[in-house]
């Protein structure tokens, strides 16, 4: 019998592993660095935490069914994800990359990959005729955000993967801003869901991992001998916190999305807004593909204001929402992309994808939309 995905969120699809007998309802905290051997040339499973962790191993359990995935492997960052990822590629592997990233993926292609030999072409994939004339004879991987940060652009993620497949490379699909709550890029033809547990898996803004899950055995052989190679493994306390956010995912989802909604209806009728980004309202560009492929909008939303004095004076004077980085916790925050999360971007490209001085972008949190709204309002006057 298949569970429902709250109940998937709580408890997995299976059994969790029977290795301890005390009935603890909450999965114990392994904190270990390494395990007695039980005889020559014998093991319990579990040797050293590099390799193996209970806590880490029953979090993997809960993503995996959670993303339809076969395996998923624990990061200490999305970061340390996303770099172990791009070590499976060689020098003069080409990749197709979304051109509205996360500013964090975009340094570790400039800084790390292109510096190894790797070479990027930046697209619009949310253009499919873009994507093709992007590929080719040495792509690799496609790499997509959907949606993006921080303009909410959507991608066709089953139209990308056909690309793929005829053009024999893998896609790789960031799902941080969805969580598998909304959106199953595997179930789409993805090869590999990228996730910073960072934000709304863990969901409560106070420590960071990452994911990533997979469909076939081989690359998750790969990703495993990587991990133990290069090391960024997620340590059992940190686990243990992502396994506990994970518990309150599907409420949690469906109040971010709710207060997102009445918040970007509300914002679009301020007059010092220019632009609302979201994809839950009906005239977003990406709408329909989202509608179709997602079975939500999510928590995270951009808009313009019409000046960077305006811009400044309303990250000045929110108080209830924070002026930080970060997202997909239970506070609601608000970041400034231009000399936050984009700092590190060329400004000609950022400028041509829409983030300027007057750019905003809000995770909205699980507070009481009414008291959100009335600290923007006084933000805004
Ligand atoms: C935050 C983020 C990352 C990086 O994750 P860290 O946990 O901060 O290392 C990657 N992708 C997206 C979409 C993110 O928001």
């Amino acid at each position: 019998m298949a569970y429902q995905l709250d109940t998937v969120c709580i408890h997995g699809q299976g059994q969790r592993e029977n290795i301890e007998t005390t009935g603890a309802i909450s999965f114990p905290i392994y904190q270990t660095a390494a395990y007695a051997h039980p005889g020559v040339g014998q093991s319990t499973g579990y040797d050293y935490n590099r390799v193996q962790n209970p806590t880490r191993k029953e979090l993997e359990r809960i993503v995996t069914d959670l993303e339809h995935g076969l395996d998923t492997i624990a990061f200490s960052s999305g970061m340390a994800a996303i770099s172990a990822f791009m070590e499976l590629f060689q020098p003069g592997d080409h990749v197709v990359a979304t051109d509205d990233l996360y500013g964090g993926a975009i340094r570790q292609f400039r800084l790390v990959n292109e510096k190894n030999g790797m070479q990027f072409t930046y697209v619009d994939t949310s253009d499919l005729a873009a994507v093709e004339a992007a590929i080719q004879d040495n792509t690799k991987l496609i790499y997509v955000e959907t949606p993006t940060n921080p303009m909410m652009q959507i991608t066709d993620i089953r139209a990308i993967s056909e690309i793929a497949k005829k053009h024999h490379c893998l896609l790789a699909v960031d799902n941080t801003f969805l969580t598998p709550y909304f959106q199953n890029p595997l179930d789409l033809g993805a090869d590999i869901v990228i996730h910073s547990a960072t934000k709304y898996l863990e969901g409560h803004n106070d420590t960071l991992g990452g994911f990533l899950v997979t469909k076939s055995e081989e690359l998750s052989e790969r990703i495993r001998e990587m991990i133990k190679t290069t090391g960024a493994v997620l340590a059992p306390f940190d686990a243990w916190l992502i396994l506990r956010g994970i518990k309150t995912l599907s409420v949690r989802m469906e109040k971010h999305q709710e207060n997102a909604l009445a918040i970007a209806k509300w914002l679009k009728n301020q007059p010092k807004v220019k632009d609302v980004y979201y994809a839950g309202l009906e005239d977003h560009p990406g709408h329909k593909v989202a509608a179709k492929q997602c079975s939500g909008f999510g928590g995270m939303l951009t808009f313009h204001v019409d000046s960077q004095e305006t811009a400044h004076h309303v990250l000045e004077t929110i108080k209830l929402i924070q002026f930080a980085e970060s997202l997909g916790g239970t506070e609601s925050l608000m970041t400034y992309p231009f000399t936050q999360t984009h700092a590190d971007v060329p400004d000609e490209k950022r400028r041509a994808n829409g983030i300027d001085e007057t750019t905003l972008r809000m995770s909205v949190g699980i507070e009481n939309v009414d008291d959100l709204i009335k600290d923007l309002e006084q933000a805004l006057a």
